[in-house]
């Protein structure tokens, strides 16, 4: 380790100590649950890296520990958002280390316009709040194209829907719309004992790549619209839940079995089921 910031940063000292002095107790409404493990978090930076070009963007640094790692593992330019006020006093000794590399912003990352912090290219690396992480990654990719790459810890059953292929249980709108705009990897998956406090469930880390284009052509409102349609009554047939988008007018234009399930139609399968209804909405 020759980069000074990376030396000062890793000898401040241990996490446990900054958090007692800080009187920097865990909050179960923010979703706090802190990373101690310096090796653990420096994994998940190195996921994230490289880290010395453009801006990385931790959301919830807390107490500061994957910050720590992300100094440590080479991030030259680092914007960290906090809702919570008392991490400002935990940080501050961190601040001082990074000489200048870790910017804190004191807000609710749901009100931050992620998607023009710093400088590009842009990556979001964090252990997110599980209450608003899927509300805060939606936001995310509603400009994909701002961000390289976003590293992400969820709980493992939104992990496991990030992912999820067509005919799997977790398979879902959720799959479906994240798949389309971006190349899903799961990094790790860390049991509740790799927090403080832990949680209830166990933990994923995903690494989510936007795409230079989506998957396939399709308007994304229309796209959000027939998923929505066709998982909010998972059970039935698709003939069923699109009746009110078409129904089996609609999935002969598109070729698609009335009688099929949604959880059995790929991404390019209901991109093709949009592209349809925009047709047929335009000829109307
Ligand atoms: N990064 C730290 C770690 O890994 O140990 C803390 C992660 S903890 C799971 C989530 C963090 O997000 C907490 O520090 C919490 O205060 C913060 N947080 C919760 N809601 C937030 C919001 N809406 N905007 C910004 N930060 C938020």
């Amino acid at each position: 380790m020759k980069d000074p910031v990376a030396v000062r940063v890793a000898a401040l000292p241990p996490l446990r100590e900054a958090i007692a002095a800080a009187g920097f107790s865990a909050k179960k409404s923010l979703g706090q649950n802190f990373l101690l493990d310096i090796n653990l978090t420096r994994r998940i930076a190195r996921a994230a890296g490289p880290l010395d070009v453009g801006t990385t963007i931790e959301i919830g640094p807390g107490p500061g520990g994957l910050t720590r790692a992300l100094l440590i593992e080479g991030a030259t330019a680092l914007i960290a958002v906090e809702r919570d006020a008392r991490a400002a006093a935990a940080l501050a000794p961190l601040v001082a280390a990074a000489e200048g590399r870790l910017q804190l912003v004191e807000a609710d990352a749901l009100d931050v316009d992620t998607a023009t912090l710093g400088a590009a290219p842009r990556r979001i690396v964090a252990n997110l709040p599980y209450n608003v992480a899927t509300r805060l990654l939606l936001g995310w990719l509603e400009t994909p194209s701002a961000f390289e790459s976003l590293t992400l810890m969820f709980q493992k059953e939104v992990a496991d829907r990030l992912l999820a292929e067509p005919g799997a249980e977790a398979y879902g709108r959720l799959s479906v719309l994240v798949q389309w705009l971006c190349v899903v990897r799961r990094v790790t998956d860390l049991p509740p004992s790799a927090f403080t406090p832990a949680p209830k469930v166990w933990s994923s880390v995903v690494r989510l790549q936007p795409r230079p284009e989506p998957s396939h052509p399709a308007d994304r409102r229309t796209l959000e619209k027939v998923t929505e349609a066709a998982f909010g009554q998972r059970r039935k047939m698709l003939r069923q839940s699109l009746k009110g988008l078409g129904g089996d007018a609609l999935l002969a234009a598109a070729g698609i079995e009335p009688t099929m399930r949604p959880e059995r139609l790929a991404v390019a399968d209901f991109c093709r089921l949009a592209n349809t209804l925009t047709d047929r909405e335009s000829r109307r």
